[in-house]
Formats: C-alpha cells, structure tokens, sequence
C-alpha cells in the first residue's frame, strides 16, 4: 500500500536537505506532487497532510479530475507539465494556474490571444529541449533566446522561468546546468528540473521548482496506448 502521507513527508524532508545543502532553504523550492494518472483517493491524502501544488501532463484528464478537487480545495495550485495543443489551450488557461511547457510560437500565439479572452494569466515556463532529442518536445538551445524574448517582448506572456526533462540515459547535472545558464541570461528566477529519480541533484544546481511523481505517489499504471 501506498501511504502518500509518509512519501510526501520523506520527499519533503530530502527537498530540505538539499536546499540546505546549496545554501538555500525549503522554502525556495516549490514541490509539485505529479498526481498523473492517480485518483482523487490518492491525491486527497496529500491535501489533508497540507499539500497544496499538484502537476498533471494531460488536459482532459485535468478536466476530469481537477473541478471537483478545486471546489473542494480553493487554495489548490496546479500545473501542466505535458504536452499542450493549441486547440486546449483556452481549456488549460482556464484550468491550470502554472503552464510548464510553452514550447512554440503558435502556443504563444494562441496562450497570448486566450490570455486576453479569459482575462486569466497563469505563469508559463519554457520548455527546453536540453538534450536535442527529436522525440521530445521544447524550444532548442540555440533557439531559446530569441524564443524567450519573443514570449515576453513581443507577446506579453507572463514567464516566469524555465523547464526541462533530461534525456533518459544522460547525465541530468549536464542539463540541469544548461537551463540554468539560459535562465540567467535572462534573469528568469524560476527552473523547473528535477523527477523522482534526480530532484535533489537538480536543487544543487539551482531547481526552484521540482517535479516528482513516483515517490509520492507510487508506480504508476501503464497508460492505455503506452506513455
Ligand atoms: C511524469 C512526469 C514527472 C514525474 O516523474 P516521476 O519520475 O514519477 O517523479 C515529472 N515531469 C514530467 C514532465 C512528467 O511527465
């Protein structure tokens, strides 16, 4: 059995250590309990032990779950760590209060024109495809500079920092660092980096924001149709 309670108090407390550990405190790190694909019997344990920041990565799903649980929890703080399609993104503006994974320029046509509609302005983060990987989503290296400024220039958006998922077989530090370094250039405060596997190599190299799952919350279920 899972005790979610217990996994989120164990997290917590190495998010503390760490923090310590590069000079900083638990309080400059915002843990969002990645609560994919798990249901409300899970997730409202973590609630009642006082946690507040919840991720998930699929908008209908979100829809699903998250109205009742709002209702239900007012203070409740939720982002989209997955992929957002542009005809979503009306329904994620209105849902989510963090979007992390801005990645292109019709997205931020679309967040920007929504944003305007809805009068809602969630935080975005850009997602950087550190790796390069073909497979993965986020802006690249070399193209993240101008991205950003476009974001914030240009259009408007309210960006507040940085995302990325290391490829699976490399080393995460590598990567970590590079979405730092692109951060800084731009006095973006904000990174998001670091899972279940490697969040507390991420809090050394600078992640104000991680994203853990597994370790809360257990192993999850395959999705039907894989992912
Ligand atoms: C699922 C997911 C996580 C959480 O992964 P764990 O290894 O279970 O902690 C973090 N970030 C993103 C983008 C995810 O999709």
């Amino acid at each position: 059995m899972t005790d979610v309670a217990q996994n989120l108090a164990d997290v917590m407390a190495k998010i503390a250590a760490a923090a310590r550990a590069d000079g900083r405190s638990e309080a400059d790190i915002t843990l969002v309990a990645v609560s994919k694909p798990h249901g409300v019997e899970r997730i409202v344990p973590a609630f009642e032990a006082g946690h507040r920041v919840f991720g998930e990565n699929r908008v209908q799903e979100a829809i699903d779950k998250w109205p009742d649980l709002k209702d239900r929890y007012p203070d409740a703080h939720l982002h989209l760590i997955g992929p957002l399609q542009r005809n979503k993104a009306r329904r994620a503006v209105e849902l989510f209060d963090t979007i992390e994974t801005l990645d292109r320029r019709k997205l931020a046509t679309q967040l920007a024109r929504v944003m305007d509609e809805t009068g809602r302005r969630p935080d975005c983060l850009i997602q950087i495809n550190t790796g390069e990987e073909d497979q993965k989503a986020g802006v690249l290296p070399a193209d993240a500079d101008a991205f950003i400024e476009a974001c914030r220039k240009d259009l408007g958006l309210p960006v507040v920092g940085l995302m990325c998922i290391p490829p699976i077989d490399d080393e995460p530090s590598l990567h970590f660092a590079l979405l730092r370094e692109i951060a800084r250039r731009h006095g973006l405060e904000c990174l998001s980096m670091g899972m279940s596997a490697d969040y507390e190599t991420a809090i050394r190299f600078g992640a104000t924001s991680v994203r853990v799952g597994t370790a809360i919350f257990g192993e999850r279920p395959p999705y039907r149709g894989g992912a």
